[in-house]
């Protein structure tokens, strides 16, 4: 499913560069000053303040270095060529059952078991899921178990891992089969604009995917409780309050028993609306770090970033829809009679369409992975100014910095970043923090980590 987070998007950036670049130009010239205070005119403020926000954010980044550095860039920089090869993967994966026509043998096998052109669409797509995971077996156990535990991330020994895919396994099953179904018989219904409607279908289904997974899908794989009484929940239930949050109590949950990563959200509408954060953060981070984390998470609650990110995703699912129903036509006129694939109706077409999406989804990584990071910079900013914690986020930087790069250049963090890296997470702290230096809460903190 994270692969259908994903080139409309960049369509939309490009729209956003054309119409934001003349309107700049034109507001130079009318926005010529009219004030006559001359600011450098001005005497320096009362409190010339002895912290430099470069310094400080470069002396936050020197406490992780050497050989921590090494491994935490070693795995990210890994994660790069992951996205290729896992693409190139899936992609031969789809050239294995359609040149020698394992897909259309697979269309077969439905039609024997019913004449129902509705009913051999989920026949077809369960065969399809379950030879595809098999075949995709190998990448998922090295990417998703070896390598965790590679660079120490995992707390899982295999049987556990492999628990929690079954789990995964049967609620994709049953996903894919569904929307599979659903977009086939609006095929039958639209050759021509099918892929509008598998548009709205997909994001009908995230809809619900957002709504459902915290309630449903999450207490699967993890034990929630609510979290200890104290100050932190006080402090925290508070918080919650001054943003206008509806809820009443904090949950923890232990993900201690698969992964060492921290993590938390603010998840839910409707009244489902929860705040819930991992043993880890829990465990590992000081209580500034995880008010500074609560306050991020409760940006994007406060910001609307869940229908935020489904406006600006379902822009990039029609493009990549509307690229798979073009080229679908343009490779069959090529491989149809290799693959006896001729039509869109026909589901043993489906290998086709999945490759042709993975093939989008992957040239549009760079285009989902911003619409993320803005959306994770603007959280960032909201949560810092919620909590008042810069010192305790610059902790919680660090603390991630154990699977992304903390420094990297900036046209990989375009790239391959769905978060700020920690350079730029902590610089944006310490450069409010220099702007509430004299607030006496910041004053009563530490000055500065140099
Ligand atoms: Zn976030």
């Amino acid at each position: 499913m994270a692969k259908l987070w994903s080139c409309a998007a960049v369509l939309v950036a490009a729209l956003f560069l054309a119409l934001a670049a003349p309107a700049a130009a034109q507001g130079g010239p009318s926005a010529a000053p009219t004030s006559t205070v001359d600011v450098h005119a001005l005497p320096p403020t009362a409190a010339a303040p002895a912290f430099d926000a470069e310094k400080a954010t470069n002396a936050y980044l020197s406490r992780i270095s050497g050989d921590a550095r090494a491994k935490s860039d070693a795995y990210f920089e890994g994660g790069y060529w992951l996205i290729l090869w896992d693409a190139l993967y899936a992609i031969a994966v789809s050239a294995i059952l359609l040149f020698p026509r394992v897909s259309a043998r697979m269309r077969g096998i439905a039609q024997g078991i019913t004449r129902s052109r509705f009913w051999q669409v989920p026949l077809y797509i369960m065969m399809y899921v379950v030879v595809t995971t098999v075949l995709t077996l190998p990448m998922t156990i090295y990417e998703e178990f070896l390598r965790e535990h590679q660079y120490g991330l995992s707390n899982q020994n295999f049987l556990q891992w492999f628990g929690d895919f079954a789990i995964f396994f049967a609620v994709n099953f049953v996903v894919f089969v569904l929307i599979g179904t659903i977009v086939y018989a609006a095929i039958r219904a639209s050759k021509r604009y099918w892929w509008v409607w598998g548009t709205g279908i997909t994001i009908a289904f995230l809809i619900v995917g957002v709504m459902i997974a915290p309630v449903f899908i999450s207490p699967l794989l993890n034990h929630y409780k609510p979290l200890r009484e104290g100050q932190l929940k006080q402090s925290i239930l508070s918080l919650a309050r001054s943003e206008a949050i509806p809820v009443d109590n904090v949950y923890e949950f232990d993900a201690s028993k698969q992964t060492k990563r921290m993590s938390a959200n603010v998840s839910g509408m409707f009244g489902t609306t929860r705040i819930s954060m991992n043993d880890n953060l829990l465990n590992r981070g000081s209580d500034r770090e995880i008010m500074a984390v609560l306050g991020h998470e409760m940006g994007h609650y406060v910001l609307g970033h869940v229908v935020t990110g489904i406006v600006l995703n379902g822009l990039v699912i029609l493009a990549g829809f509307a690229f798979v129903a073009w080229s679908f036509g343009f490779l069959t006129g090529i491989f149809g009679g290799v693959w006896d694939v001729r039509t869109v109706d026909d589901p043993a077409g489906l290998p086709v369409l999945m490759a042709l999406a993975t093939f989008f989804f992957l040239i549009a990584t760079p285009v989902s992975n911003t619409i993320t990071r803005t959306m994770e910079a603007q959280a960032d900013i909201f949560g810092v100014n919620a909590a008042r914690q810069p010192d305790g986020f610059a902790d919680a930087a660090l603390h991630l910095s154990e699977y992304r790069k903390l420094d990297p250049s900036p046209m990989e963090e375009f790239m391959f970043f769905d978060h700020p890296s920690g350079r730029n997470r902590i610089h944006m702290v310490m450069h409010w923090k220099a702007e509430h230096l004299n607030d006496p809460d910041i004053k009563a903190g530490p000055v500065s980590p140099q």
